[in-house]
């Protein structure tokens, strides 16, 4: 391999550059990227970047010592054998890193949708956010419940629409309910079961026909992987690019990472595609080994943070399979709780915590090394987990 290109100049992107010198690559390095930005970190754009406690969020790599050639500003368009093709013209490689990330969603309608997935997306929303502006949030996913948290702190009359019966209904299920009142402690109207028909110019219309009037509509109702570019090409596709557990592609010597790959985990005996900054963060590694032909296997167990309404929440794990929960603390009365997921055998499937990030810590080791809990004194919040 002499030249690799690595088309994404997201988190994996980036992290592929290094990975690749870490692993003693000493060939070019071409890093292609859709925007004029040099690599950046995204959460904190929904949190410091619109506090206005950031302006920039670019991330600590020294790419000048890594001596990439960094293209900002290039599309990918198309791939093919030994060749990528870009709104520059063609690009050469020997070996191929996907890390083209995801790209929000949008909804209907004719009226101004603001997203938030790039620097420029939080800079724009964040002139809207002042005293008594009216936002409305499609969305009380984790993006959605940050945002809502930043435009309340700024005084804005905040309404968060929902389609489903709680919020973080699609990665917590009804756990996530127990975060419904956060919204009315902070002054934001939650509107559940809300379905949205269309966004307008002087709001958003609900399926029902009733109509919720705002000067702001973002919308934060998902994202999908950002692969278009590669339809047609020898790269199977099936929600984001299908990677096996060495994140190798169906394609000879291209490989992916990041928001947009879909791999097969050992772990947990299934495909997984995580939008999360941790996943960006270490799959690069085994990227860079497997395109350089060591043998190297990804299969974490997956982990993020979210920081909304004054409360630290995170989760790791995957809770697919698991047969009951536990609950340490009670959401509803004590300001710090957490909720394990267990299998049938008792073992730790999946951990979520509010403010107890030492659970988090403990726990997260304890779903990677697989052993068996008490579940019994699992649920005395004053035992530390790691002694259940
Ligand atoms: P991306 O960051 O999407 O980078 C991909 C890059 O590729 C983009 O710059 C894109 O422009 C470029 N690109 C796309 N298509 C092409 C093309 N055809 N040619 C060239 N370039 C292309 N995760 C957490 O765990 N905790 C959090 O608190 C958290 N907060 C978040 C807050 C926000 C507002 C957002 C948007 C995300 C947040 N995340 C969080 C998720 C996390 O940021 C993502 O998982 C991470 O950015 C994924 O990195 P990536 O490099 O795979 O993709």
């Amino acid at each position: 391999v002499d030249h690799v290109v690595v088309v994404g100049a997201g988190l994996a992107g980036v992290r592929s550059v290094e990975a690749l010198r870490a692993h003693g690559f000493a060939g070019r390095i071409t890093l292609i990227g859709e925007e004029p930005h040099r690599p950046y970190d995204r959460p904190p754009l929904s949190k410091a970047v619109l506090l206005g406690q950031a302006d920039s969020t670019v991330v600590d790599s020294d790419l000048e010592a890594l001596d990439v050639r960094l293209c900002l500003g290039v599309a990918a368009k198309g791939l093919r054998d030994g060749v990528v093709e870009t709104t520059e013209g063609e690009v050469h490689y020997d070996g191929l890193v996907i890390a083209t990330g995801a790209a929000p969603v949008r909804l209907r309608g004719e009226g101004r949708q603001h997203v938030l997935r790039t620097i420029d997306d939080a800079l724009a929303l964040r002139t809207h956010l002042v005293r008594r502006r009216r936002i409305a949030v499609i969305g009380a996913g984790w993006i959605g419940a940050e945002v809502a948290t930043a435009a309340a702190k700024a005084g804005c009359a905040v309404t968060v629409v929902e389609a489903g019966e709680a919020p973080l209904v699609t990665a917590l299920g009804d756990v996530g309910g127990y975060t419904a009142p956060w919204y009315g402690k902070a002054g934001v109207e939650l509107r559940l079961g809300a379905v949205v028909g269309s966004v307008d110019p002087d709001g958003v219309t609900l399926m029902s026909g009733a109509r919720i009037e705002a000067d702001v509509v973002l919308t934060c109702v998902g994202v999908r992987p950002a692969v278009d570019w590669l339809k047609g090409s020898a790269v199977a596709l099936d929600d984001g690019v299908l990677v096996d557990e060495h994140l190798k592609t169906s394609m000879d010597n291209v490989v992916a990472a990041g928001d947009c790959a879909n791999w097969w985990s050992r772990r947990f005996g299934r495909r997984m595609r995580v939008e999360h900054w941790d996943t960006a963060l270490g799959a690069p590694d085994t990227a860079a080994a497997t395109l350089l032909g060591e043998v190297a296997v990804y299969d974490p167990v997956p982990y993020f943070w979210s920081e909304q309404f004054g409360h630290m929440v995170q989760f790791a794990g995957y809770q697919g399979a698991a047969e009951r929960r536990v609950l340490r603390g009670d959401p509803l009365t004590d300001e710090k709780w957490a909720v394990c997921w267990l299998t049938g055998e008792d073992r730790l499937a999946a951990i979520l915590t509010v403010d107890r990030p030492r659970d988090l810590v403990q726990g997260r080791r304890i779903v990677e090394g697989g052993q068996r809990l008490d579940a019994a004194r699992l649920t005395d919040a004053s035992v530390t987990l790691r002694d259940c």
